[in-house]
């Protein structure tokens, strides 16, 4: 599953308002779970997996160190600079391993 059919589902889902403001709101687990039940429904396989290793690997080159994550809550790539929180990096990493 790649990044472009992430940002297809969140327009597909865009139409309703409610649904939109629903999204935003989900936290990671939830957002975790709308992408696995979109990516069967759209005939997509979501590979999950190891939480320990998405929290250290960067989603925008790949690079996997312990050192990406200086906190809990902050991603820093000591290979490429990318910098993003460390629940959506992880999310990103599910999503595109898939
Ligand atoms: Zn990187």
């Amino acid at each position: 599953m790649q990044l472009e059919d992430l940002s297809n589902i969140r327009d597909r889902v865009k139409s309703s308002r409610k649904m939109n403001r629903k999204l935003y709101n989900w936290n990671f687990r939830q957002l975790l779970s709308f992408i696995e039940y979109k990516a069967v429904t759209e005939g997509l396989k979501v590979v999950q997996v190891s939480p320990k290793y998405t929290s250290q690997s960067c989603s925008r080159c790949g690079h996997t160190e312990k050192g990406n994550r200086p906190n809990q809550s902050t991603f820093q790539c000591k290979a490429c600079g990318y910098q993003a929180n460390a629940d959506f990096n992880a999310s990103m990493n599910i999503a595109v391993a898939g």
